[in-house]
């Protein structure tokens, strides 16, 4: 299908780009620039984005106060590449994160640990981590659980079709055990504390267990308090470390910094990635307390850790946007009500369809992976960018930039809910004939 929202794609990535390639096949248009919540192709088109590069852009793109200290950074010599080298972008990072994040929360006790730039190598180190502190191998992950693709993060996510990258099978030393809401009405906290308390279940005595508060890839599916402090307590009574993956969920999200901020847990360790730079630089880190900082110089190596371009934007984004946390999650609450009355009101077109999430995380499970990637499809050809989650790609779901003008999320939506009309009016039409 072609329309003035596709143009001629350059047969250079087919002929060169391996087959591995992803997003791109949804949204076939070559994209030039991006500022704010608008990506432009080189059709000219400016389409809204509602994908924001899967959460890693919740400020918008191209900030012009990140931007502008990234350029005088550069244009000034500032360090590029420093190895873990001590930096003076290091420094002003770190005393900004201590003040601006961890002391409001009473998280003092918490370091902050570089570890390679992308999401999975954070994951990878608390995974070493936890089974170095506790001398154990097993780790307990969740159902449509998603934490990265490289060995490690990968034995931990339920998705079959991704662990097929690996040739497929179990990875090792995970226990996969059901997410809240995952088996209807069974507690599967009480199911999970009667197979961990039955020494003959089979399940060994986990080092972690690992999960995401709201699950981003595995269908905006949202724990309850009571649940992750279930979870919290058993970690704590199995002598398992607690570690909380917030790459997606976290960072405003959800509504506020960290996404268990009205939970009365104390992970032991959270991944941070995605947003973490505020401008969608590489750049993750993982928050272990302190009394589990058990690492020797070097033990978790590699290259790129602590990434000083997004030093620079991190700290901006923390001085910028979380200084004045409440006036940040009034703002971000306020979106989340528009988005909420948006969705609602495609949800109440499609039969059977519910909303999905929490906070600024949200989407409309429309029951199947065809529906959903019709809508989605659709609403590419009318300018917005949205991809689908869930086991079954049957969720339709929003990561819009916490910073989205009103009037754009407005906009998006409409949008949106046309699609919907298109998609279940054509079906309707095929399913007539
Ligand atoms: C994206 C994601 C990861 C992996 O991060 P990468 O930067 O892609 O390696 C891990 N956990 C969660 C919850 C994620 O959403």
């Amino acid at each position: 299908m072609t329309t003035e929202h596709t143009s001629a794609i350059n047969p250079i990535f087919a002929r060169r780009e391996s087959e591995a390639r992803s997003y791109c096949r949804g949204f076939p248009t070559t994209f030039t620039k991006a500022q704010g919540s608008i990506m432009t192709g080189d059709n000219g088109v400016d389409y809204i984005d509602f994908l924001a590069g899967c959460s890693s852009l919740n400020y918008g793109h191209n900030d012009p106060d990140m931007k502008e200290a990234l350029v005088e950074h550069i244009t000034a010599d500032g360090i590029a590449h420093g190895l873990d080298m001590y930096t003076d972008e290091k420094a002003r990072f770190l005393e900004a994160f201590e003040k601006i994040v961890l002391k409001p929360r009473g998280m003092e006790n918490y370091k902050v640990m570089m570890t390679g730039p992308t999401g999975t190598n954070a994951v990878e180190a608390a995974m070493k981590l936890a089974r170095k502190i506790t001398g154990r191998r097993n780790i307990i992950s969740f159902t449509n659980g998603f934490h990265g693709m490289t060995m490690g993060s990968l034995s931990l996510t339920g998705n079959a079709g991704k662990r097929g990258g690996a040739g497929g099978g179990n990875l090792g030393d995970v226990t996969h055990l059901p997410y809240e809401g995952s088996l209807g009405d069974v507690d599967t906290l009480a199911l999970i504390e009667a197979m961990l308390n039955n020494s003959s279940s089979g399940i060994d005595a986990p080092a972690a267990f690992i999960f995401e508060p709201v699950q981003g890839e595995g269908g905006l599916n949202a724990a309850s308090k009571e649940w992750v402090e279930g979870i919290a307590r058993l970690a704590k009574e199995h002598g398992a470390m607690l570690i909380v993956d917030d790459i997606q969920a976290g960072i405003g999200r959800t509504g506020t910094y960290f996404s268990t901020e009205a939970m009365d847990i104390e992970p032991d360790m959270i991944t941070q990635a995605k947003s973490l730079s505020g401008f969608g630089l590489p750049f993750a880190a993982l928050l272990i307390k302190q009394e589990h900082d058990v690492w020797k110089p070097a033990e978790h190596n590699g290259t790129f850790r602590g990434n000083t371009h997004a030093f620079v934007t991190a700290r901006v984004a923390l001085d910028k946007f979380w200084a004045d946390n409440a006036a940040f999650e009034k703002a971000i609450a306020e979106k989340a009500d528009i988005l909420e009355a948006g969705l609602t009101k495609i949800a109440d077109l499609v039969d059977g369809a519910y909303l999905k999430g929490r906070g600024f995380m949200r989407g409309v499970n429309v029951g199947t992976g065809d529906l959903a990637e019709d809508i989605c499809a659709r609403a590419f050809e009318k300018g917005l960018i949205i991809e689908t989650s869930g086991a079954d790609d049957e969720v339709v779901k929003v990561l819009a930039a916490l910073t989205i003008p009103n009037e754009v999320l407005e906009r998006g939506l409409d949008i949106l809910l046309d699609a919907t009309r298109d998609a279940l009016a054509d079906n309707q039409t095929l399913a007539a004939e």
